[in-house]
């Protein structure tokens, strides 16, 4: 009998586990509460660790929609547990009897004005990474005006038990290493600096490319975290931190910096998460079931995860989450099944 099978979040995690389900036979209900879909991949310009495009993954994951019921400027109004179903009303009035759903529902991005030594909403030249992807996606944003003097402070907002988070938000050192690299073909001119702790470029092709920044970009490298930025009155910005590796306090004037946001649990998640009694990790993500053999599944039957609302993900790890929790969909709906009915 054909299943509903409901997905929370448009992003790549409910795109590609919706694609992946969509021949199984089932009723495939993805709902996405912003006004289009694709999640933060919409943001983006191009993705490390080799420059392809964003919109063109994106491009071919909506097309690939293709079968599936979906529904933006959508979000859950209720939710409640049923003995082997979901009942759930959406915020357009449609009601789903859900037999099984994936929470796609993402992350939020560090919200930069909390760190307020950085500036950023107080000075002008201070941006964000997403600012930066904005501007090389639309070349629109008059902050950035042929910079002579760039940096790049990482880890802001993660790491850092004062932001509320202890973790590591895996993919805003790639981030800075290819920003830092675009910019600097934008703009040759430009001195490019990154402010780092710890370089965690961990995947395929990753130390690649902090090689080719190096070698062929001439971006520097400084150990050691920014402790204060202020703005001098021609409008650039002094920016204080202590080089840790030689152990000096160093002072760089730049004209513009860019602040790696990290990657937080989204707070439209929080009423879905409350609903369900599902349980969060210290940095507020959602629980799997366990953190090697059981990822995408939840102390919930019949309840599914993938991406980024457990933590920080790639985008290649985002969409192998996605794939296996349809195969652990389908494979709960086939077991389910076989039990006889209460
Ligand atoms: C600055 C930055 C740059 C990055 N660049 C790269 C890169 O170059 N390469 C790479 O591999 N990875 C990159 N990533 C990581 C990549 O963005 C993530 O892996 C990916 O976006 C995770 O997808 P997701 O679907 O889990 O979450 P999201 O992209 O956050 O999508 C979740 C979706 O769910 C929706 N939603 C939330 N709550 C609800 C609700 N209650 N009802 C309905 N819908 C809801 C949201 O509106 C959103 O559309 C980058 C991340 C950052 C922060
Ligand atoms: S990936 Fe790099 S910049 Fe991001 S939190 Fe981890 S160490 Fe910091």
């Amino acid at each position: 009998m054909k299943k509903n099978i409901l997905i929370i979040g448009g992003g790549p995690a409910g795109l590609e586990a919706a694609a992946s389900l969509k021949h199984s036979g089932n009723n495939i209900i993805l709902i996405e509460k912003s006004h289009q879909l694709g999640g933060h991949l919409a943001r983006w310009d191009r993705l490390f660790p080799d420059g392809i495009r964003a919109r063109e993954v994106l491009d071919k994951m909506i097309a690939s929609l293709d079968g599936v019921n979906y529904f933006t400027d959508t979000d859950i109004a209720q939710i409640n547990i049923l003995d082997r179903s979901y009942s759930v009303i959406l915020s357009n009035g449609i009601s789903v009897l859900a037999d099984a759903v994936l929470m796609a529902t993402g992350f939020d991005l560090f919200d930069a004005r909390k760190k307020e030594e950085y500036g950023y909403g107080i000075y002008d030249q201070v941006i964000t990474n997403a600012d930066l992807e904005d501007w090389f996606r639309t070349r629109e944003d008059s902050r950035i005006d042929h910079p002579k003097r760039i940096g790049f402070v990482h880890c802001v907002g993660s790491r850092d038990e004062k932001s509320g988070c202890r973790a590591c938000s895996k993919v805003c050192c790639a981030t800075a290493v290819k920003q830092a690299c675009e910019i600097k073909a934008e703009f040759p001119d430009a001195q490019v600096y990154c402010f780092y702790m710890d370089l965690r470029m961990f995947g395929k092709h990753y130390e690649d490319l902090y090689l080719k920044a190096q070698k062929e970009y001439g971006i520097r490298f400084i150990r050691g975290r920014v402790s204060e930025v202020a703005e001098q009155i021609d409008k650039t910005l002094q920016v204080k931190a202590e080089d840790t590796l030689s152990s000096k306090p160093l002072k760089v004037t730049l004209d513009l910096l860019v602040l790696m946001s990290g990657i937080r649990p989204s707070q439209n998640l929080e009423p879905v998460r409350k609903a369900l009694q599902l349980a969060k990790d210290d940095d507020g993500f959602i629980n799997e079931r366990d953190a090697v053999y059981e990822l995408q599944k939840t102390s919930m039957p019949g309840l599914f995860v993938a991406g980024a609302v457990t933590g920080p993900k790639t985008l290649p790890d985002t969409l192998a989450e996605a794939r296996a929790a349809a195969l652990q969909i389908l494979s709960y709906l086939a077991d389910n099944d076989k039990k006889p009915a209460k």
